[in-house]
């Protein structure tokens, strides 16, 4: 399995789909790809914020992938004329050969049309197994149930949020590692701009400490 870092939230899991999350690439100045590069068979969105859907709508027209997010997101999506797949909290939907499960993330979510942001329902986190099992916590805090998502998927792989202001900061999200208790975990949500700018060493460093504080 390959996992490729787009940029803030942006990822890449290439294992038995290419599945693409949270593609926010256009005016994301740390995009690694622009859009119309992207190659995906599944795109999954955590919530309807900018920064977070993106560009799902042009990548899926272009290549025709199912995009897969809660059921009100997804009923704006399928009105953009895009195939999706809208489930909700602790469902698990088989989108090709991967499985997807949704979960909680402490949050908010709206979408912006042209001249109105909508509320559009609730932000997820989301277990995405097509091969390994991967975590993608989407915009939360740490919250105490991360320990039973932990204990209930065993993901290998978290991708948790650091940047702060907007989600958790490195502390939270070492607190997090050491109640998913992966054997990986990525920061992302950092360093795109000023109030989230973070240095990742840090929660290295955090992530480090706490393991070892475990183990005595
Ligand atoms: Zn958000």
């Amino acid at each position: 399995m390959k996992i490729t870092w787009l940029g803030h939230a942006a990822f890449l899991i290439e294992g038995r789909d290419k599945v693409l999350v949270d593609p926010f690439l256009t005016g994301n100045p740390k995009a690694t790809i622009s859009p119309d590069k992207v190659d995906c068979d599944i795109i999954c969105v955590t919530h309807g914020h900018a920064d977070h859907l993106g560009d799902a709508v042009e990548i899926a027209r272009r290549t025709g992938a199912v995009v897969v997010s809660i059921v009100e997101m997804s009923m704006y999506i399928e009105r953009c004329d895009v195939e999706s797949i809208g489930f909700n909290l602790g469902g698990t939907a088989k989108v090709k050969n991967t499985s997807i499960t949704m979960v909680p993330a402490f949050h908010s979510s709206s979408i912006g049309a042209p001249g109105l942001e909508f509320s559009a329902a609730m932000p997820v986190g989301l277990l995405i197994d097509s091969e390994k099992v991967v975590y993608h916590a989407g915009d939360t805090c740490v919250f105490g149930d991360m320990k039973l998502i932990g204990n209930m998927y065993r993901p290998e792989i978290a991708l948790l949020p650091i940047g702060g202001f907007f989600t958790m900061d490195p502390r939270q999200a070492a607190l997090a590692t050491s109640l998913v208790k992966p054997a990986c975990v990525i920061p992302m949500h950092y360093g795109t701009w000023e109030p989230i700018e973070q240095d990742p060493k840090e929660f290295e460093k955090l992530v480090s400490a706490s393991s070892l504080a475990r183990k005595s």
